[in-house]
């Protein structure tokens, strides 16, 4: 059942980004970067081991005019660590993206590779986390190093309405990044939560994990997709 609960915008996100494509200034993390030191030595070591994977932070995917953000939790390593764009190349890309066609969020054929030709229709892609982490699961200091590039992604985003969350991580790094409280907007599958003019929808992850152990089915997966699309018709 979908929740509602209304909470304080953020009036910092108010203010006007520079338009342009594909990034402004602070939304990419650079190709080495060092904040993470763990992550930095297993991207080092994938590196050595598989000199032809993209084995970088991830940048987002679409353009910064889009209203909807998408928010995971980290790339895959066999997936965007290994295509250099986000939920391509693994499960969690096959329903993702076949969601987003259906939706109108994204045209062409998703194909699990970076130059299918796939283009995301007024919607972004990003990552909480924007280096692989070991066993998909980043520690906090990471996920709080990690956060002013997602901040500076959803601040530059000037007609961003509406913010999928996918996952509890995704769902408190955003909360943060916004300037809320995570008491004021629990995290549940289906959620909504106003901000102000903008609304955060909550989904589990769409992780292999979460579809074969039942947590999250395609019908719960595309209902959080038909609101966010009816709420943006
Ligand atoms: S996860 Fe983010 S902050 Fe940490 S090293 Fe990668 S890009 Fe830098």
């Amino acid at each position: 059942m979908t929740t509602i609960s209304t909470i304080e915008d953020d009036p910092a996100l108010g203010r006007p980004a520079s338009a342009g494509t594909p990034a402004f200034p602070g939304t990419e993390p650079d190709r080495n970067c060092p904040l993470c030191p763990r992550l930095a030595a297993f991207r080092e070591a994938t590196r050595a081991r598989e000199a032809k994977w993209f084995n970088a932070p991830v940048p987002s995917f679409g353009h910064p005019d889009g209203r909807l953000l998408i928010v995971g939790l980290a790339p895959g390593l066999q997936g965007a660590n290994r295509t250099g764009r986000p939920f391509t190349g693994d499960f969690a890309g096959d329903l993702l993206y076949a969601t987003l066609l259906d939706y109108g969020f994204a045209k062409g054929i998703y194909q699990a590779r970076p130059d299918d030709g796939l283009a995301l229709i007024d919607c972004r892609i990003s990552n909480a986390v924007r280096c692989v982490p070991p066993q998909n699961k980043p520690q906090p200091s990471e996920i709080k190093s990690c956060r002013p590039f997602l901040s500076a992604t959803i601040e530059t985003m000037p007609r961003l309405c509406a913010i999928v969350a996918l996952g509890r991580v995704a769902h408190e790094s955003t909360l943060k990044a916004l300037g809320i409280r995570s008491s004021a907007a629990p995290f549940a599958h289906g959620a909504v939560h106003q901000a102000g003019v903008r609304k955060l929808y909550d989904s589990y992850h769409c992780s292999r994990y979460n579809t074969n152990t039942g947590v999250l089915t395609p019908k719960m997966f595309r209902d959080v997709f038909a609101r966010v699309r009816a709420d943006l018709a």
